[in-house]
């Protein structure tokens, strides 16, 4: 398989509509699977993917001032902040029920996740990682992996619990608010609701990985260290 790799494409020629064989890059999808482009389009009719597919385009649409955009009185922005989209979007959806999987480190936050949503008129479960207070050893864990004394006990994050509570209240959409890497796979592969990230946790940054794109400061955080730190 030629692996696609378009974030090292120099010309994002899809985004412009450009389907020339003359201009795509070598690994460009387009060029190598062009029979497999035209089977997932026929997906988009599929019950599931149209309930949800045309609906996110709309909440894109809308996240922008597209009115005045249009019509060329204002240059095109963003009006609305992520929590705003989700809580549309599931009112879009017809959602009454949504679920919030949420990281003690993040407790706050999940609380304001809640009052928001609820005034958006949904019903809000929520389970916090650690419920269950299971002890990472008999979660299969081993001692040294723990943060603090291996030979104390160490309550550990729990993403299946989290998922199958939410699945039993009947949710019919997951937000993550702040699980840790792996929790967040775990937590997403289990939930039988449809799951999305409102924040991802990322402890040096305050949540906001973004920034170690950027700053040089971070520049040698990021790499692989020589010793493995
Ligand atoms: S699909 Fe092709 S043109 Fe679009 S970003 Fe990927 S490599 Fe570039």
């Amino acid at each position: 398989m030629t692996l696609p790799q378009c974030a090292k494409c120099p010309g994002k020629f899809c985004y412009l509509g450009v389907r020339d064989l003359k201009v795509l890059p070598s690994f460009c999808p387009m060029r190598n699977y062009p029979e497999k482009i035209r089977e997932i389009v026929k997906r988009y009719k599929e019950e599931e993917v149209r309930r949800i597919y045309p609906l996110s385009t709309m909440i894109e649409r809308d996240a922008y001032n597209w009115r005045e955009a249009r019509k060329g009185t204002a240059p095109r922005v963003p009006v609305r902040p992520r929590i705003r989209e989700v809580a549309e979007f599931c009112k879009a959806l017809g959602v009454k029920r949504v679920g919030i999987a949420f990281c003690i480190g993040l407790s706050d936050e999940a609380a304001r996740v809640t009052e928001i949503l609820e005034k958006h008129g949904l019903e809000v479960c929520s389970v916090l990682c650690k419920c269950g207070a299971i002890d990472k050893e008999e979660l299969g864990v081993p001692a040294e992996y723990k943060i603090g004394d291996p030979g104390k006990p160490e309550v550990g994050c729990n993403p299946i619990l989290q998922a199958e509570l939410l699945n039993a209240a009947g949710t019919e959409v997951n937000i993550i608010v702040g699980l840790c890497v792996g929790h967040d796979m775990l937590f997403t592969r289990f939930s039988k609701a449809l799951v999305t990230t409102l924040i991802v946790k990322d402890r040096f940054t305050g949540h906001n990985p973004v920034i170690s794109l950027y700053t040089r400061y971070h520049r040698n955080l990021v790499l692989p260290s020589e010793k493995g730190g």
